[in-house]
């Protein structure tokens, strides 16, 4: 069961997490991370020039000029997720030409396969672009895996095992920064589209089963919530009451006072017939200026006190249009019920009593025949 208080906590979780995503919070995310890409690169450069590894100098010194580019351009151009794309393919291929000069200890490979996340959190209108990308990646990984088993096999060989495992290090720790990012927006991605999801499904369910005017349930709704009182009575063995109730002379008020005035006559008498019904008593609208309600657990006498407390409490009412004030009245027809029975037979008892009612003077309760 969906409560309102998680609907609650789904509304809040919304609206915190669209105040916090906009278009500059975006521009900042990818900032932060061209810019770790950038920081990181500028790294390897010195780390790189250090060891003598002149080919991946020259190919950190083309990497630092792309994610200042790629700083510059972050939201100057049309769409971000060009530039993300671009940077996943320098990533690939950084992580392929490290390998190649200095072999597997420094454990570049391992990029190819923690970029994959990112592919598929990215929003994109073409489905195809993450798999290739993952497909790619992980091609590549195995083949490099395998040709540069051989400890000897990478183009530089470098025998100082301090610092290959300080590029160990920080390989290690520039790849779990990635896999966290990733990990956390996808988390909060994931958490708003499963609000968004419940808050819009139980709008849609209050869409469906009210009516707008009055409020109230639906008839439809109402059909349903009989069959439940119908049911939960016969496994307690209790009888439950069904009322029908009808604004007297309503045509009357539209005709004297207006549409919008007979409108909110029915909004304010569905308002005091809510607050009129005991606990576990539901109504609904069923048809134009009828309502009907459902009392379980009740038998006829504690139903017709409800019911004569309703019309009192409508018949003292005072309703105000362009300063003159009226009053309405109601009449109320209630059938008694075991859940044995036919529940429409039982709305038609209902009826037949609303509109002996009708003929034999209005603004009253009729609970037999
Ligand atoms: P009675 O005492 O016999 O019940 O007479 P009545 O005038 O209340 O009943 P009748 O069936 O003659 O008229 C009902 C009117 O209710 C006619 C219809 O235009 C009006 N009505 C139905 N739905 C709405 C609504 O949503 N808003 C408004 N303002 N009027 C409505
Ligand atoms: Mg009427
Ligand atoms: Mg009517």
């Amino acid at each position: 069961m969906y409560h309102s208080e998680e609907l609650k906590k789904d509304r809040a979780f919304i609206e915190k997490w669209e105040s916090i995503v906009s278009d500059k919070t975006v521009f900042m995310a990818h900032f932060l991370a061209f810019s770790a890409c950038l920081a990181a690169h500028v790294m390897y450069l010195i780390l790189f020039a250090a060891a003598g590894v002149w080919a991946m100098v020259i190919f950190n010194v083309f990497s630092v000029i792309f994610y200042i580019l790629t700083i510059v351009l972050t939201g100057r151009v049309k769409d971000n997720m060009h530039l993300v794309y671009a940077t996943l393919t320098e990533i690939i291929i950084h992580a392929v030409a490290a390998t190649i000069c200095i072999g597997l200890i420094p454990d570049f490979c391992m990029f190819l396969l923690m970029i994959i996340p990112l592919a598929f959190l990215m929003p994109n209108k073409n489905r195809q672009v993450p798999f290739v990308i993952m497909l790619v990646s992980v091609g590549l990984y195995g083949v490099l895996r395998f040709k540069f088993r051989a400890p000897d096999s990478a183009v530089y060989k470098l025998d100082d095992t301090a610092y290959l495992t300080f590029l160990y290090i920080i390989n290690i720790l520039a790849g779990s920064f990635v896999l966290i990012y990733v990990t956390t927006i996808y988390t909060f991605m994931r958490r708003y589209m499963e609000c968004k999801i419940r808050v819009q499904t139980e709008q849609l369910k209050l869409l469906a089963s009210t009516d707008p005017l009055t409020k109230l349930y639906n008839r439809r709704e109402m059909g349903t919530i009989l069959e439940g009182v119908r049911t939960n009575c016969g496994e307690k063995n209790t009888k439950y009451v069904v009322g029908i109730g009808d604004i007297d002379g309503f045509k009357q008020i539209n005709d004297t006072y207006g549409h919008d005035c007979g409108d909110m006559v029915l909004s304010t008498i569905a308002k005091l017939i809510t607050d009129s019904l005991p606990k576990g008593g539901n109504a609904a609208r069923w048809g134009g200026e009828e309502f009907l309600f459902v009392l379980p657990d009740t038998d006829i006498e504690e139903a017709l006190a409800t019911s004569e407390k309703l019309i009192k409490t409508v018949e003292n009412h005072s309703f105000t249009e362009d300063g003159i004030q009226f009053k309405v009245t109601m009449t109320v027809g209630i059938c008694e019920a075991l859940s044995s029975e036919n529940t429409e037979r039982v709305i038609d008892t209902a009826d037949n009593r609303l509109y002996d009612g009708k003929r034999s003077g209005k603004n009253k309760v009729v609970y037999e025949d």
